[in-house]
């Protein structure tokens, strides 16, 4: 099968386009390289280093193929940038994700997947897991960008039979097993990385933002969910997609407080992760867990690292080995083009 990934050289697009490939298929990425990386991008792979807002320089690789499906990734997506700047936030992500629509629906293509997100539930306190119909109240720029996309793509299907899967991801953490692929943003913003470097000294210690959440340690709890577990998701809806339009809740349904992470990098590592609490971030719900019982009934995905200290494991290896992420002298592209471990 054929297969078109924008944000292929980010974060999650790397892991699924690793997937895809040790899965036979045929792959090319769309990606502008602004947070992606192109070292990351195996050479099996095709890269078109192209912005989605750039609707003259999509449309003929939308159009150049019977593609079997998109694998929707590219936007921006960091919660607390979006609270600074929401109107470029949602102009980014729009403008991006019609041009890529409207382009889907000229050229035929029938399944659309889209990595939505947990931000979509970020309005009131929630103490439950959180499932489909829970109502839908961004608590950020960013989340409500995703929701307007969900929107799109629920009349794409109505009026043009673009079938879709919105894909509402929680917190993807963790690297690829074997090595070939990990998080690297710049600026970091995340949890883990962040007290991963904590932890071995090549940044100051941790900020937590906010002990005084109304959770049982005091600070935010989330379900951190493998990046190749997500990866796997996106290759397991597709079979759903030759029925109908869908939204799923992907996580592992088990939440975790920013502490219970510090301590997993403690059993993991033997260290501690020197940190000092700090102001809230704006935007950030306290609780953000999942119930996938619909997309595991529906697919049959089940989490493989489903394990925090997994997940910490797998994170850690790829960070050691890589300590500036992309940009070190360790992390050159094999003759396959995959990062070498
Ligand atoms: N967090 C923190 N210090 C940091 C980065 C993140 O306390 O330096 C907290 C953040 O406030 C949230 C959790 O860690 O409660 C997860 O944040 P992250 O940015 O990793 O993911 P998000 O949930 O925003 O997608």
């Amino acid at each position: 099968m054929r297969y078109l990934v924008t944000g292929g050289a980010g974060y999650i697009g790397s892991h699924i386009v690793l997937a895809l490939l040790d899965a036979g298929h045929e792959i090319e990425i769309i990606d502008n390289l602004s947070t992606g990386h192109r070292k990351v991008v195996p050479s099996a792979a095709r890269l078109h280093e192209v912005d989605l807002r750039d609707g003259a320089a999509l449309a003929p690789i939308v159009g150049a193929h019977r593609w079997d499906g998109v694998f929707h990734l590219a936007a921006l997506s960091i919660v607390g940038e979006s609270m600074r700047d929401p109107l470029h936030y949602l102009e980014h992500n729009l403008t991006s994700s019609l041009n890529l629509i409207r382009s889907c629906t000229q050229h035929g293509v029938r399944k659309l997947v889209f990595s939505s997100t947990a931000a979509l539930f970020g309005g009131p306190d929630r103490h439950d897991a959180i499932t489909e119909d829970a109502a839908i109240i961004p608590g950020s720029a960013y989340g409500e960008s995703k929701f307007f996309i969900e929107r799109i793509l629920y009349w794409a299907d109505q009026v043009h039979g673009l079938r879709s899967a919105c894909l509402r991801y929680f917190n993807a953490a963790g690297a690829d097993p074997d090595g070939r692929a990990g998080e690297d943003h710049k600026p970091e913003t995340h949890l883990i990385p962040l007290a991963l470097d904590a932890m071995l000294h090549r940044r100051p210690a941790l900020q937590i933002f906010g002990t005084d959440y109304e959770t049982p340690d005091g600070t935010c709890i989330r379900d951190y969910t493998h990046v190749s577990d997500i990866a796997a998701a996106h290759i397991c809806v597709l079979d759903v997609l030759d029925q109908r339009s869908v939204a799923y809740n992907l996580g592992t349904g088990t939440g975790h407080s920013n502490l219970d992470v510090l301590k997993s990098i403690a059993r993991v590592s033997g260290r501690d992760v020197p940190w000092h609490a700090a102001e809230r971030r704006a935007g950030d719900p306290p609780m953000l867990v999942a119930d996938a019982t619909s997309f595991t009934r529906d697919t049959g995905w089940t989490p493989r690292y489903a394990a925090i200290d997994q997940i910490i494991e797998t994170a850690l290896a790829w960070r050691t080995r890589h300590p500036d992420g992309y940009g070190d002298a360790a992390s050159q592209v094999d003759v396959a083009g995959v990062m070498r471990r």
